[in-house]
C-alpha cells in the first residue's frame, strides 16, 4: 500500500535537498578526536540554545537519555519521572539494562508532574531505600498528545530536585515545539535542568542524530559512555551540517505544524466515532475511538487502504502527527478517510 500522508510520525520526515547539499560542503574531520569542526559547531549552538555550557552529538534521542542517566545515576539509584515517559516504555529497559537503576513512575495529568507531586516520591535517606538521585521531564510530553509543561512548573521541579540533593534532566525530543507553541525561548524551559537534549529527526526534519548538553562536568562524563558503548562517530560533520541547517530553517516552521494539528484536532473532535482527545497543544493529536465502532487497529487498516498512516497507541487510542512533510491537503485527505469510516 503506498502511503500517500503520513500521519505516523515526526520521524517520518525525509531530509530535504537543500538540506542534504549543507552535507556536501561541510568541513569535516575526526570527531571522536574532538577535530569535527562542523559536529562541534553544532553542539555550542545546541549548548547555547538551551542554556547550558556545553553539549555532545550522539546518533539517536535514546542515547542521550540513557547516556545522561548513566552519568547521574549509580546502580542502586532511582529515577523519577512520569508513568508514560519515554525511557520508561520504548527503551526497552534501559535505565535498568544499562545502568542498574530502577524508575519510580509519577501519575500526574498531562504527562506532567507538580514539585510537589515530585517531593513526594522522594525516599527517606535510610538504609533501606534507594537513593532518590535524579529527575525526568519529557517536553512535550508524547503520550499524553504533545503537551508543554509550563516554564513555571519545569521550574519548579529543577529547583525541588536540586534542594533535594537530585540531578533533573530534560528529556526534550521536542523541546523546541514547546518553545515554538509557548512562545519561550528554549532556554527558558532547558536552562534551570541539570541535563537536557534535542532530536534533530523529530520535527527539525534531519535524518539522524540529537545533541545533548549539561555542563561541562556533566558532558565529559557523557563523551566516556559515548566511547564505551561505540557512540563516537569520525567525520561526522555531514550529519552536524543538516542539523546546522534545521536549527536555521526548521525551527519557526513548527507553528505551522501546530496550527495544522489544531486544525485536524477541531475537525476529528466532531466526528461521532471519536469518543475523546487528549489537549492538543503542538503537533501531536492522540485520540480514543468510541466503543460500537472500529476498534484502533481496524480503523489504522482502513485508513491505510486509502493512503493515510496513523498510528495505534491503544486497543481504542489513535496518534496523528504533524510534520514539514505534510500539510492542509494531507489533512483534508485524512479527514475524508475518516469520515468514511463508519460504525
Ligand atoms: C522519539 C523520542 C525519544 C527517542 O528519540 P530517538 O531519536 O528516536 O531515539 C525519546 N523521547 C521522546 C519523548 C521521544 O518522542
Amino acid at each position: 500500500m503506498t502511503i500517500r500522508h503520513n500521519f505516523y510520525s515526526d520521524t517520518q520526515t525525509r531530509p530535504s535537498r537543500a538540506m542534504l547539499e549543507t552535507a556536501l560542503e561541510a568541513e569535516v574531520g575526526d570527531e571522536q578526536g574532538g577535530l569535527d569542526p562542523t559536529t562541534a559547531a553544532l553542539e555550542s549552538r545546541v549548548a547555547e540554545l538551551l542554556g547550558m555550557e556545553a553539549a555532545v552529538f550522539l546518533p539517536s534521542g535514546t542515547m542521550c537519555n540513557e547516556i545522561a542517566i548513566n552519568v547521574h545515576c549509580q546502580p542502586g539509584d532511582e529515577v523519577i519521572c512520569h508513568r508514560h515517559s519515554h525511557i520508561i516504555g520504548y527503551e526497552t529497559g534501559g535505565p535498568a539494562a544499562m545502568s542498574g537503576v530502577m524508575v519510580h513512575p509519577l501519575d500526574g495529568a498531562n504527562g506532567q508532574f507538580s514539585a510537589a507531586e515530585m517531593a513526594g516520591a522522594l525516599r527517606p535517606a535510610s538504609r533501606y531505600s534507594p537513593r532518590s538521585r535524579l529527575v525526568s521531564a519529557e517536553q512535550t510530553a508524547n503520550l499524553a498528545g504533545g503537551t508543554v509543561w509550563p516554564v513555571a512548573q519545569l521550574e519548579a521541579v529543577a529547583e525541588a530536585a536540586r534542594a533535594a540533593g537530585l540531578a533533573s534532566h530534560m528529556d526534550g525530543a521536542r523541546l523546541l515545539n514547546a518553545a515554538v507553541a509557548s512562545v519561550r525561548p528554549a532556554k527558558d524551559h532547558a536552562g534551570t535542568f541539570d541535563s537536557a537534549w534535542i532530536d534533530l529527526t523529530k520535527g527539525l526534519g534531519c535524518a539522524v542524530g540529537a545533541v545533548l548538553a549539561g555542563s561541562r562536568e556533566f558532558i565529559q562524563g557523557a563523551w566516556r559512555v559515548k566511547q564505551r558503548i561505540g557512540g563516537g562517530m569520525r567525520q561526522s560533520g555531514v550529519l552536524a551540517a543538516m542539523g546546522l541547517y534545521a536549527l536555521d530553517h526548521c525551527v519557526e516552521r513548527l507553528a505551522d505544524d501546530h496550527k495544522l494539528a489544531a486544525e485536524i484536532a477541531s475537525r476529528l473532535a466532531e466526528m461521532p466515532l471519536v469518543a475523546g482527545m487528549c489537549p492538543v497543544e503542538t503537533n501531536i493529536i492522540i485520540f480514543d475511538l468510541v466503543e460500537d465502532g472500529p476498534d484502533a487497529e481496524a480503523a489504522a487498516a482502513r485508513l491505510l487502504a486509502e493512503g493515510v498512516r496513523v498510528s495505534v497507541f491503544g486497543p481504542r487510542r489513535l496518534r496523528v502527527v504533524t510534520h514539514m512533510d505534510v500539510g492542509p491537503s494531507d489533512a483534508e485527505a485524512l479527514i475524508a478517510a475518516f469520515a468514511r469510516l463508519t460504525k
